[in-house]
Formats: structure tokens, C-alpha cells, sequence
């Protein structure tokens, strides 16, 4: 599967997509599938583990795409059962470009039997965790956050898995989203904020638990409802599912770059279709930073649904004045500054006729270093467009995100250290503007926009308002917002 932006380089990278199935056969090829749908989550690793009460725990882990590993018939006889869950990653935590002990699902064997699980987040006092446990005697096999969650089960007193998992969840701080398994339970969980999401699925007589609605489509499960945030369901055969409460209720608080970026446009979060809050955004967009210009043009593919909005509001004609080589993998591409550059032309390419003489809106999701930015605007310039102006569907990216996705250092962050005009000037365009805060909540249905006392989603990279104190970052010499 190609990746989700062709400027993958240049973009914040989502973090992990989990997936599991209990009660139907053969259940490791529906994770399959779903981990398929959710590759855009993470395109370095997946891996799957299942449990059959004749072979016991079996698992794969691999690197590359799920298309590459779990196609292979003989590779998935070796995953027979009717509970399975998986994961797929892109590190936000551990070693980047590790080894394959950093895949998950993570598996442990305790007293009362196994349990394995997948966690889409990311820890934010992992390494102090990690150092507590060490000196407690505890052994790591992996350099990831989410191993933290096994020694702490390993360590519980509680009688069964469950009860050894919440447990271990009450003593982590950050962001997660877990698929877990025993040999006779699905378990999905989410933090008190809910920051990332999970959704639960029915497909005949079994359940799902997956990251987005998308996954659940692939399969034919039908969409039952979100794992509300702080909330752990325990789902059997034999009970059916049990929702249980095991966390002091906060304020929720999901990740806002969910909708603007991360998740697939065909999914549904909170009730509200991914394409049509970006296509909002655009209207958004628009209403707050009009243009007189010839032509709309989406950075494809994620600035698409909010370039239609854009379009729409505005009046001005809606073209694809820029076209991405769908064949282009990642391949060619190495994170140097010099072949970054040629990789956007490798990439996409400009529809000359469409756009010669014109003055172009380009609509993007983000900027994040603005290296790509840069690189299309000469691209557009280069095919005789008359103008350039940038249109940004998420307000300037200033801060790193601590809770799963992976961020450049702050001060690499082109809105950490340069004003909307020296971004312009950075960028040569004839005008650049990003959707406010208050215009992007009101996109994603807050009809009030951002309440300031009590933000209702994370923003922290927009905003630097960390919902949960980064408490390992702020060792390693973080400054908070309030510090500066
Ligand atoms: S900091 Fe940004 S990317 Fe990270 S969870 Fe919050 S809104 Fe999402």
C-alpha cells in the first residue's frame, strides 16, 4: 500500500493501527484484513497473534507491509484459532527502524495463562517506569513503551488478566488504545481522555475491536460503537461482552489531528464522517481566509476533501492541478535534505495545462518542516502559474506530540520558531493562512468553537497545551508552554 501522503517525510507520522476478532474461525485472516485497512496507521511492522485451544499461542511479527507478510497461505496456517489480534506500526517509541522484538503484539506468560496486546499510543512516563521495573528485577526484551503494560501485569497480585491489566493501565500516564487477548477474551481499553481511538464491531456471532470504521468495513463487521474513553470491555464467548470502569473519569480529550489527518476519510469518528469534517474544514477555510484566485487545487491525497470544501465555499473551480504516481513507493526515497527534494518530483507532478496563467490555492493538511511546501511551490511556479497561495487545513503545527505520533524536535517545526509572514516569506508564496483553532473545532462539530477553559480535544501540537504532563520529555529537558 503506498503511504498516505506522498510527502511522507515531511508529514507527522500516525503511530499504529490495532485490530482483533474473537468467535469466528480462523479469525488471524480477518486481523489480516483489518490490519490491511489500517496499514496508513503504520507501514514499518505488523504482526498478529492468535490462540487455538488444540495449538495453543502462535504468532508472526514482520516488517513491511501487511500485503507482503499475510497473504502467504502457508504463513497463515500457522495462525489457527478464533481469537486473534494484530498491529501495525510506525515507532513512536523504542528504537526507530528496530529490531523485529519491538513489533507487537507483546506476549506474556503469566500464572493464569497468556495474554498478548497491541497498544496504539504512546507512554509518557514509560522511561520512568522502565527504570522502576529494571531495579525491581524486571527483564526487557524490547526497547518499546508499551512492554511496560506486561511487567506491570507480571507484577500485579489481581487474581485473572483482566484485573492484572487494570491494574498495570492505573500506573501509566500518556495515550493508549489496547487490543489484548487471553485464550478465552478479547480486551479492548482506552485511556481516561481517549485520546486515540478504538471502535467495537459485531461480524455474525463474534466482535471486533479495531482503530477506525474503515477496518471493520473490509471485513463486513458492522459498526457497533466507540470504546468510550477510560472504559475496558471484556469480551467472551461464553459472557458475551462486559464494560467495565477501571479509571477516575476525566474530560475526554481525543486527538483533533484524528480528523484532520491521521485517520482514513472513509472512517467514522464520533458519529461524524472523516471525509465530511475535512470537506468542513474547507468550507471552514474558506469563510475565514478568502482569496480572489483562478483555481483549488488539493496537495493530494489529504488536502483532497478540504480542497472540495474550499472550493465549494469560495466559488472558485476545484481542479487537480497537482497528480501523485500512484506506483511511487517509498523506495527511492532516503531521509536526506538532497533526495527529499527530488522525491517530490518523483512523486507528483504538475497538470501544466490545468494550471498555466492561473492563480492557484493549494489546499495541504499541514506544514510541518515546510521542506514540501517549498518544493511544490517552485513545482507550480516552474508550470507558469500566475500566483501561489497556500491554505492550510489545521492551524500552525508548533509543538511535538508526545501521545503517539512522531514529530520532529520542536525546533524543527517550521511554526515553532517563524510567524505566519516569515513562514511566507520562507516559503515565497503570495499568501499563506492557516484555519484557526476556534474554525477547526467548529468544523469538527463543536458549534461554539474551542472552549478555551476546557479544551474538548487534544490540540496540543497546535495549541502546546499537553492535556497529560509529559513528565520522561520534561526530564529529558522539555519546556512546557508555560515554562517559556
Ligand atoms: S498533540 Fe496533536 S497529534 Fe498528538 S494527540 Fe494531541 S492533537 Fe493529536
Amino acid at each position: 500500500m503506498p503511504p498516505a501522503h506522498p510527502f511522507d517525510d515531511d508529514k507527522l507520522k500516525e503511530e499504529c493501527g490495532v485490530f482483533g476478532v474473537i468467535g469466528v474461525a480462523d479469525a488471524a485472516n480477518f486481523v489480516a484484513l483489518g490490519l490491511h485497512a489500517l496499514q496508513h496507521r503504520g507501514q514499518e511492522a505488523g504482526g498478529i497473534v492468535s490462540y487455538h485451544p488444540d495449538h495453543g499461542f502462535n504468532n508472526a511479527r514482520r516488517f513491511g507491509y501487511v500485503r507482503d507478510n499475510f497473504t502467504s497461505q502457508s504463513l497463515m496456517q500457522t495462525l489457527p484459532g478464533p481469537l486473534a489480534i494484530g498491529h501495525v506500526r510506525y515507532s513512536t517509541a523504542g528504537a526507530k527502524g528496530a529490531a523485529i522484538r519491538d513489533v507487537q503484539p507483546f506476549f506474556g506468560e503469566f500464572a493464569m495463562g497468556g495474554a498478548a496486546i497491541a497498544h496504539n499510543g504512546n507512554l509518557t512516563n514509560a522511561d520512568s517506569l522502565r527504570r522502576e521495573l529494571i531495579e525491581r528485577g524486571s527483564i526487557f526484551q524490547s526497547s518499546s513503551d508499551s512492554e511496560c503494560i506486561i511487567h506491570l501485569m507480571a507484577r500485579s497480585l489481581q487474581r485473572n488478566i483482566p484485573e492484572r491489566m487494570e491494574d498495570a493501565l492505573r500506573r501509566v500516564e500518556g495515550a493508549f488504545s489496547i487490543v489484548a487477548m487471553t485464550r478465552t477474551k478479547l480486551i479492548g481499553v482506552r485511556d481516561p481522555m481517549g485520546v486515540r481511538p478504538l471502535v467495537l464491531g459485531r461480524i455474525g456471532d463474534g466482535w471486533v475491536l479495531s482503530s477506525e470504521t474503515c477496518a471493520l468495513d473490509i471485513i463486513g463487521a458492522e459498526y457497533v460503537r466507540e470504546i468510550e474513553p477510560g472504559e475496558m470491555v471484556v469480551i467472551s464467548e461464553k459472557k458475551g461482552i462486559e464494560s467495565l470502569r477501571p479509571f477516575r473519569p476525566q474530560p475526554p480529550k481525543f486527538c483533533i489531528f484524528e480528523h484532520v489527518y491521521f485517520s482514513r476519510p472513509d472512517s467514522i469518528i464520533g458519529g461524524r464522517s472523516v471525509y465530511e469534517t475535512r470537506r468542513q474544514i474547507g468550507v471552514e477555510l474558506a469563510r475565514e481566509t478568502p482569496v480572489e484566485a483562478d483555481l483549488v487545487c488539493p496537495v493530494p491525497d489529504s488536502g483532497t476533501p478540504a480542497a472540495i470544501g474550499f472550493a465549494h465555499e469560495s466559488g472558485i473551480p476545484f481542479g487537480m492541478g497537482i497528480i501523485r504516481n500512484q506506483y511511487m513507493g517509498r523506495t527511492f526515497i532516503e531521509p536526506t535534505e538532497q533526495i527529499r527534494n527530488m522525491g517530490v518530483r518523483l512523486k507528483l507532478n504538475v497538470n501544466r495545462a490545468l494550471i498555466q496563467g492561473k492563480r492557484v490555492v493549494l489546499v495541504d493538511d499541514s506544514v510541518v518542516r515546510g521542506t514540501t511546501s517549498r518544493k511544490i511551490k517552485e513545482m507550480i511556479l516552474d508550470a507558469g502559474a500566475a500566483e501561489v497561495h497556500f491554505r492550510i487545513a489545521s492551524p500552525p503545527t508548533a509543538w511535538p506530540c508526545f501521545y503517539g505520533v512522531d514529530t520532529p524536535q520542536r525546533e524543527k517545526l517550521l511554526a515553532a520558531t517563524m510567524t505566519e509572514e516569515e513562514m511566507r516569506e520562507y516559503l515565497s508564496v503570495d499568501s499563506l493562512k492557516f484555519i484557526s483553532l476556534d474554525g477547526l473545532y467548529r468544523a469538527v462539530g463543536e458549534a461554539q468553537g474551542r472552549n478555551a477553559k476546557c479544551p474538548q480535544h487534544c490540540d496540543a501540537c497546535f495549541s502546546g497545551e499537553y492535556p497529560v504532563e509529559p513528565s520522561d520529555m520534561i526530564q529529558k529537558g522539555f519546556r512546557l508552554k508555560a515554562a517559556e
